[in-house]
């Protein structure tokens, strides 16, 4: 089987009625590993910069990210790379910037750290935008958004750093700018965000946390910890249509992404783009390339009204036999 999807990857990720669905991926560490995909691939769909950050014995400075930056971006022009401003907190601590909470999970988190402490946001902002100059693919995103004084917040801040650059003789244009739909209330507050930013990720990963109540690491808990819970598939679905309506691209980048029924229903629901760890690309192309468009919407009305995510796992599966 490996072998057959690893004859695949260099083929489109089009239903077999003609639908393409972009694939991207996740990244973190040095670009080599995964350049090689360039050809197969979108671009990075989530830069997940922490992860620089978690091997450093303190805050990189400017240059220092500016040139990690350039490395993505460079490595994978002309295509785009989405870098998510730094999403410390929850189960992600910098060995040299210890956060100690009882709930962290509900604290100081992702953007919350970073607007509370601007200094750490400009250096990170401007090290994009000086890594960016002459090429034009950098994206921006915004993790953990609960309400759009933060994103007001934060493109002020942008927008300070875009001057500041200018100023110094540096001329970039600003980059787009999207937030990650996570936190639940952020489904209800589209209208507001679509207003203020330029595309919308979701990350399934902590929507299904918040929106379950379960902590996505606690073992004691993890088996009700499921994306396919209905309640997590009817948000998607709502979200998807909802970002159709206000004309906004919505893409995926939790691990749901990256599973390949997840994938078709997602598909099927109208997103727009699925971005994930590269191992789990063959098969999710795979998958995109063997079930029709139609077939997948009809996937998506059927598992929406079934009552548990024990019922929705059992249906998936039982269908995507047939389409093997
Ligand atoms: C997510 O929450 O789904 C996500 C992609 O971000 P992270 O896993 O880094 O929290
Ligand atoms: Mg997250």
């Amino acid at each position: 089987l490996a072998e057959v999807l690893e004859h695949e990857q260099h083929l489109p990720s089009v239903t077999p009625d003609g639908h393409t669905m972009p694939l991207m991926v996740n990244t973190g560490l040095a670009v080599d590993a995964v350049a090689s995909l360039k050809p197969r691939i979108a671009g990075v769909g989530l830069y997940r910069t922490e992860v620089p950050f978690m091997i450093t014995e303190r805050f990189p400075g400017e240059q220092e990210q500016s040139r990690l930056y350039r490395d993505q971006l460079e490595g994978f022009a002309p295509l785009p790379v989405v870098m998510r401003t730094l999403d410390i907190g929850g189960d992600k601590d910098l060995p040299y910037f210890p956060i100690h909470e009882a709930n962290p999970f509900l604290g100081w988190r992702g953007i919350r750290v970073t607007l509370d402490h601007p200094e750490v946001l400009m250096v990170q902002l401007r090290a994009m935008l000086r890594a960016s100059v002459g090429l034009d693919n950098l994206r921006i995103m915004l993790p953990m958004i609960t309400n759009v004084d933060e994103v007001d917040m934060a493109l002020r801040l942008l927008d300070r750093a875009l001057k500041e650059l200018n100023e110094e003789g540096v001329s970039i244009r600003r980059p787009e700018v999207g937030v990650m739909i996570e936190v639940p209330a952020t489904l209800y507050q589209l209208g507001a965000l679509a207003e203020r930013v330029d595309f919308f990720s979701v990350g399934s990963n902590d929507l299904t946390q918040y929106l379950l109540a379960v902590d996505r690491n606690n073992p004691r808990v993890a088996d009700l910890y499921d994306a396919c819970h209905p309640a997590v598939l009817s948000a998607l679905a709502q979200l998807a249509a909802e970002s159709r309506r206000l004309e906004m691209p919505a893409t995926v980048c939790g691990e749901l992404a990256g599973d390949p029924c997840g994938a078709l229903l997602l598909t099927g629901m109208g997103f727009v783009g699925l971005s994930m760890n590269a191992p789990s690309l063959p098969r999710v192309r795979a998958a995109i390339r063997r079930v029709p468009l139609s077939d997948a919407q009809a996937l998506v009305d059927e598992t929406l009204g079934l009552p548990t995510a024990r019922a929705v796992r059992a249906h998936l599966i039982e269908r995507f036999a047939q389409w093997q």
